[in-house]
């Protein structure tokens, strides 16, 4: 009757055999630096950013040391200064305010809707009010927002989107990679993402001037020309002496274990959104909690599964965290007083001194949140939801 489950949610899978085999490689010949490169060799960071780029379609590709690096990174190629305003979620991770602040710019939070995404009634309404002419638009749990109406509001005011895809790294809106509808996309390969390199980073654009500050600002010295996902050496001179190095390159070790985890993300994303699925349908119907609709035309990543508590109250959402604890299923709180773990929400980040934001704080409030990492099977999934869906209702 009280099954308990008994998996860590915090547990990835093991690096796979041949990307094992491939680190191994690079520490028997020891040039872990990208650019320590024998004659003729184009070295393992190289290789993933041409990957990465023919994974998402997209012409210039840079590897970096994390996905926070990647975004701070965006932030200095669109020349963002000192004091200016930068739009971007209510609901997001730390280290995507953190990096605006990174450069001295100052972060405005954007509300969040029912669906877990960027409200653009109050995006529109923060555009007029800041002049503001960068969006960093945070996919946050891998949520996508309408993709064309975004770009459409955003284009139409000249403001520049930096898409945020820590959660999104293999998915799409109606078929456009996430990370293609801005004019930069930045990604992490930390632990918790997609796939796992301990911390890394990578950064996709079409923009040969961005691509080619973004190579400058890593700390390409003058070998800018070792790349082979980065735009041809004239977008670089006029560069020169203007761009600042900013180090924080990815090494030939990092790139090599993400390489053969890149070529079977189509196979995880599909594990994880069987996975997803099954919580899914395990918690429909369950009175007072709300599932997060996902419209037909986002094609994600269910790496993560969210769904609310509507107007429970503080400490029946406390009672019931604990009860489903009791029994293994380890449940974040976005609504809780202090932050956790690695769950906060924008008013603890009094740094950046954000205004009141009413619908993300009702939204937050009954917000719950679970990782499903790929060692969970089906069947874990479905004993997850039987447990929450029979706390829940034990009021
Ligand atoms: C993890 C994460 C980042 C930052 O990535 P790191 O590689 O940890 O620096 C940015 N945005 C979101 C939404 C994240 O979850």
């Amino acid at each position: 009757m009280t099954d308990r489950f008994t998996g860590s949610f915090t547990q990835q899978e093991p690096i796979p055999d041949e990307a094992i085999a491939a680190a191994v490689a690079v520490m028997r010949h020891g040039r872990l630096h990208r650019y320590n490169l024998a004659p003729g060799e184009a070295g393992e960071v190289t290789a993933l950013e041409r990957d990465f780029a023919a994974f998402t379609g997209v012409r210039y590709c840079l590897a970096v040391a994390s996905g926070g690096y990647a975004l701070a990174c965006a932030l200095r190629a669109l020349q963002v200064e000192p004091g200016e305003a930068v739009l971007t979620n209510a609901f997001t991770l730390a280290p995507v305010p953190g990096a605006i602040a990174s450069l001295g710019a100052r972060p405005v939070f954007v509300e969040t809707t029912e669906a877990l995404t960027i409200d653009l009634a109050h995006l529109e309404r923060r555009i007029e009010e800041t002049d503001a002419r960068v969006l960093m638009l945070s996919h946050m749990r891998g949520h996508l927002c309408d993709m064309p109406a975004l770009m459409a509001l955003c284009d139409g005011a000249g403001v520049a989107v930096i898409e945020d895809c820590a959660h999104t790294m293999g998915a799409d809106w109606a078929g456009l990679p996430s990370g293609r509808h801005g004019v930069i996309g930045c990604y992490s390969t930390q632990t918790y993402k997609h796939i796992n390199s301990g911390e890394g980073g990578l950064i996709v654009t079409d923009d040969a001037e961005l691509a080619a500050r973004a190579v400058l600002l890593s700390g390409s010295y003058m070998h800018f020309d070792r790349h082979g996902a980065a735009p041809p050496a004239e977008a670089f001179a006029r560069l020169l002496g203007e761009v600042p190095n900013v180090s924080g390159r990815m090494d030939n070790l990092r790139a090599a274990i993400l390489r053969p985890q890149l070529a079977r993300l189509p196979e995880q994303v599909a594990r994880w959104n069987g996975l997803y699925r099954v919580i899914e349908a395990g918690l429909a119907g369950v009175p007072g909690l709300a599932l997060i609709a996902r419209p037909p035309e986002e094609g994600f990543v269910g790496s993560s599964f969210q769904f609310r508590l509507p107007d429970w109250p503080a400490p029946r959402i406390e009672a019931f965290l604990a009860r489903c604890a009791a029994r293994g299923v380890e449940l974040k709180w976005f609504g809780a007083a202090r932050p956790q773990g690695f769950t906060s929400r924008y008013a603890h980040w009094t740094w950046a001194d954000p205004d009141p934001l009413p619908r993300t704080d009702r939204v937050l409030a009954g917000l719950i949140d679970m990782r499903l990492p790929l060692t969970f099977s089906e069947e874990d999934c479905a004993l997850i939801a039987r447990i929450i869906r029979a706390e829940a209702g034990a009021i």
